[in-house]
């Protein structure tokens, strides 16, 4: 039989946008081990169309190998008797994840077991590749099929219906090219270490700062302050105004008082010209 002659009797598979979206989206779900489930519909002419899909819970733990247990099974047939009661199960789908589009042993024994009527297919998907493939029967033996039509349900709307604009990116002029890739990046780190540099300094100055004025308020201010001190005695002017208050004789104050008093104490050497307290 020629390759032509077997084109006209592969079936055509339809199938919903909205479906192939489910089954990548059940197959990214186990980026690990195959998950499975089965394609709901309805036959049309020399094809099929696929309307739905229900994913197989429980199967999925199985391991490598998907297997459809009993509990899957009854699983699927509940959640098609109550969503799609006029609908029939039209093939199954399950995942490669990572090792491509065929079907192995393992998968043709549930084909020809579970699905062995005509427009039966298996629908397989990569999740790793994004690689996706359907198979059927073509005169009693199971072929990849050629012919996947998809269906969009929302085609035939209007293009300008949303009448909405595409977001504007606005930083695409900074998108780094090849050859300067690094520049920016390396000009936002020098500008981050310059400010954690400021940031450092700025909180070690205020550190020292307030460090001084609580040393201004708590600690004697034994160097900072001048006491004045007479030229010629070398007496602290403040003592000389308190021995008089304290003997009860009034001394003319200021430097002429002094200078008619003769010295009555000689500078003490030890004090002299520092501060007393
Ligand atoms: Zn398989």
């Amino acid at each position: 039989m020629s390759p032509r002659s077997r084109e006209n009797e592969r079936p055509w598979v339809a199938i919903g946008s909205d479906v192939i979206r489910q089954i990548r989206q059940h197959a990214r779900s186990s980026i690990k081990t195959e998950v499975c489930g089965v394609l709901v519909g309805s036959e049309n002419g020399d094809g099929m169309e696929v309307e739905a899909c229900i994913s197989g819970l429980n199967a999925e733990q199985a391991g490598a190998h998907v297997t459809f247990t009993q509990d899957t099974w009854e699983h699927i047939y509940k959640v098609k008797d109550q969503q799609y009661p006029d609908q029939r199960i039209v093939g199954w789908y399950h995942s490669h994840p990572g090792f491509g589009i065929f079907l192995s042993d393992h998968d043709t024994f549930i084909h020809k077991n579970f699905f062995s009527s005509p427009k039966q297919v298996a629908w397989v998907c990569d999740p790793h590749s994004d690689e996706e493939g359907c198979f059927g029967w073509v005169s009693g033996r199971i072929e990849r099929l050629t012919q996947i039509r998809i269906i969009d349900r929302q085609g035939g709307e209007g293009a300008e219906v949303g009448g909405r604009p595409e977001p504007v990116v606005e930083e695409l002029e900074d998108e780094p090219v090849a050859g300067q890739a690094w520049g920016p990046a390396r000009r936002d780190s020098e500008m981050v270490s310059l400010t954690q540099l400021t940031v450092t300094i700025l909180s070690h100055l205020s550190v020292l700062v307030l460090g001084l004025v609580i040393g201004w308020y708590i600690f004697p201010r034994i160097v900072m302050v001048p006491v004045p001190v007479d030229p010629l005695t070398g007496q602290p002017l403040v003592l000389r105004q308190m021995e008089p208050d304290s003997q009860g004789s009034a001394v003319p104050q200021g430097g002429q008082g002094t200078s008619s008093n003769p010295p009555s104490k000689p500078p003490d050497p030890g004090k002299g010209g520092h501060a007393q307290r």
